[in-house]
């Protein structure tokens, strides 16, 4: 047992771990840049009724090509910006280019159907100033705020589920939309589930890649479904990545979903030119 304990011990101390570290810091230090540089960016994904294939809404995804990193993906950024207490901040940025790609939109006479989601981190979410940042983003923008809608994780809402329940009652007072993303990863319960003013259910990608070989993936993509029906909630499905995804989730009553099979987030301007024309 001593030699085992020894050898973990050691082990922490292993060159590799402080490079990734070292790493990871360095990344940060990055990050923190292009937030000040303003340089993070947006795609946008199309939210379509599988119907008839038309667009119901957008997601904006936050985007970061760094000189000396090249291309970082917002599952590695996303996390470390939560670590190391930049998330607010980053938030902000989106919300704000959210707001700015929507009022250019609206300048140029083009009008996303339905609303755009922004992504919201749990310690945004728990930020008191979330409502105001994203109130005074949309007058300086001349966007409304209908014309938005927040996605927050099942983890977000629970960190603090009654301060969590008072921001989703403000935000849905102003017209704003609530979705619960990943839905199915977390551990939310339904008496809370019930009290959070969110009109519609993100199902989880996981749920979704598997649904058509496994008998419990689609088991609880329908029970997912069919418990939103019973609380008045929409779903969308995210990651539809063929035809028979589409086709099974019609069939169990689900209407929207977002994913590669419709289109991949796009730059704005392949947005526009695809979507809103
Ligand atoms: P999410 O909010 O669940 O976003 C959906 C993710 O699924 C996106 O990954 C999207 O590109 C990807 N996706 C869409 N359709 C398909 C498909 O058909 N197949 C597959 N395999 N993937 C698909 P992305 O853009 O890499 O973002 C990953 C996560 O990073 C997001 O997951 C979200 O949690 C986070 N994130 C992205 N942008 C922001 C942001 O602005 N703020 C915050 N707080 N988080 C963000
Ligand atoms: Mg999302
Ligand atoms: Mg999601
Ligand atoms: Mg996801």
């Amino acid at each position: 047992y001593q030699a085992k304990r020894h050898k973990l011990v050691t082990r922490t101390f292993e060159p590799w771990m402080g490079q990734a570290v070292a790493e990871q810091l360095h990344i940060a230090k990055r990050l923190a840049i292009a937030l000040a540089n303003r340089s993070l960016y947006l795609h946008f994904q199309p939210q379509v009724d599988m119907r008839t294939g038309e667009l119901i809404g957008a997601e904006a995804l936050c985007r970061w090509w760094d000189e000396e990193l090249g291309e970082v993906s917002p599952g590695q950024f996303i996390p470390l910006a939560e670590e190391r207490g930049m998330i607010v901040a980053l938030g902000t940025c989106v919300i704000d280019e959210a707001c700015r790609q929507l009022g250019d939109w609206q300048c140029q006479g083009l009008v996303l159907k339905g609303q755009l989601a922004i992504n919201i981190a749990a310690d945004q979410f728990d930020d008191n100033d979330l409502v105001s940042t994203l109130l005074t983003s949309c007058r300086l923008n001349g966007v409304a705020p209908e014309a938005l809608s927040v996605e927050i994780t099942e983890s977000g809402i629970m960190t603090h589920p009654e301060d969590a329940i008072a921001t989703t009652e403000i935000l849905r007072s102003h017209g704003m939309g609530l979705s619960i993303d990943d839905f199915g990863t977390g551990y939310s319960s339904l008496a809370y589930l019930k009290r959070f003013s969110a009109d519609k259910i993100k199902i989880d990608i996981s749920f979704i890649r598997d649904m058509l070989t496994s008998d419990n993936d689609r088991t609880i993509v329908a029970t997912i479904i069919a418990m939103a029906n019973t609380l008045g909630l929409q779903t969308i499905a995210e990651g539809i990545e063929c035809k028979a995804q589409s086709e099974a989730l019609l069939a169990m009553g689900c209407t929207q979903a977002q994913g590669y099979y419709y289109d991949r987030p796009l730059t704005a301007e392949q947005f526009a030119q695809r979507w809103l024309m």
